[in-house]
């Protein structure tokens, strides 16, 4: 326990990441702050769209919705029952980017007339397959929702938006790392988009912790290191203990983690930025016992991404080397394995 707590002190030493997990805290709180009022926005949206087409979008008797099995891919939904493409044609309208993309393989679509989130899951990015409701998903699902689905349009999405652009540059961080300078931009348009939430309760309590987290300084004690600073009990007792900020920091890498795997599977090959990025959470988890512990699983599976985009490169030069060509005129018959130009996807 005490080595835990000493690798927590350590990097939240450097103020940099402590500044990224801070961030990244405002974020799940403005989520958790917001979450009963998109979910029930949502179930209202969900009754008017079947009470003013029920003809079009109600559920066959006697089951929850589509019988075909219909199965979305990414971002391909085609082949779809009369019932989907119903659903599909409302969800399209309610759009506010309609020329946008919808992630059609978030959505159990045969849920889509019993299950407001399934349909919500539309509006938000990929990845949300397994996410079965408000309480379950990350602030950019939310914050997406409700930049492209018309029930929010009463939200200045110009707020919305610039909560969501931060959130992807701290989430993009590849060594999650924020400056001071950011986080204070960061602070005020959270508070920007939490004043539009006037009539949410939990948004206004929100704020209010957000400026208390924001202005706290999260020293970590490490009992028999020191001698514990004066002042130092009633500093964090205000906000929160070793533990907590613990959990936030696995939350926070889990989500960081769950971005890196949605990059590289969008990709057949490994693309040199990915297996960066790749390697520099890695390098920080084997720095850190104590998260590794708990991220074991996550640590095999990077392994497995670098070492499978390291054969795929491996593979490649030793095609190179085994060609008898190779030293005469290298650059031609490597062309010459390759597939031509035009059939690349
Ligand atoms: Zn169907």
């Amino acid at each position: 326990m005490a080595l835990a707590l000493a690798d927590l002190a350590a990097r939240l030493n450097c103020a940099e990441y402590k500044n990224w997990v801070k961030a990244g805290h405002c974020l799940l709180l403005l989520r958790d702050a917001l979450q009963r009022f998109a979910g029930e926005r949502l179930r209202e949206f969900h009754r008017q769209l079947l009470a003013r087409s029920p003809a079009r979008l109600a559920a066959p008797l006697g089951s929850p919705g589509c019988r075909a099995r219909c199965l979305p891919r990414g971002r391909q939904f085609q082949n779809s029952c009369s019932l989907c493409t119903e659903w599909k044609k409302e969800i399209l309208n309610h759009h506010t980017n309609k020329n946008g993309e919808v992630h059609w393989g978030n959505c159990k679509p045969w849920l889509w007339p019993s299950n407001s989130w399934e349909v919500a899951k539309a509006y938000m990015p990929r990845g949300q397959m397994d996410v079965s409701g408000p309480d379950k998903c990350d602030a950019a699902a939310l914050l997406n929702l409700f930049n492209f689905c018309d029930q929010f349009s009463g939200i200045d999405q110009k707020k919305v938006r610039e909560v969501i652009k931060c959130r992807n540059e701290l989430m993009h961080s590849s060594e999650m790392k924020v400056p001071s300078s950011w986080l204070k931009e960061f602070e005020k348009r959270i508070r920007n988009l939490l004043n539009e939430f006037q009539n949410v309760p939990e948004a206004m309590a929100a704020g209010t912790r957000i400026e208390k987290l924001l202005s706290s300084d999260w020293a970590v004690y490490v009992p028999g290191e020191d001698d514990q600073p004066d002042g130092w009990e009633e500093n964090t007792a205000v906000c929160m203990t070793e533990s907590q900020i613990s959990e936030i920091e696995m939350e926070l890498i889990k989500e960081r983690l769950k971005e890196i795997y949605l990059l590289v599977e969008e990709q057949e090959m490994l693309s040199e930025e990915n297996l960066n990025r790749i390697q520099m959470i890695k390098d920080f988890l084997e720095d850190n016992s104590d998260l590794q512990i708990s991220l074991r699983e996550d640590m095999q599976r990077l392994e497995g991404l670098e070492k499978g985009g390291y054969n795929q490169e491996r593979s490649m030069k030793e095609t190179r080397e085994d060609d008898p060509d190779q030293e005469e005129d290298e650059d031609c018959s490597f062309k010459k394995k390759c597939v031509p130009e035009e059939h690349l996807l």
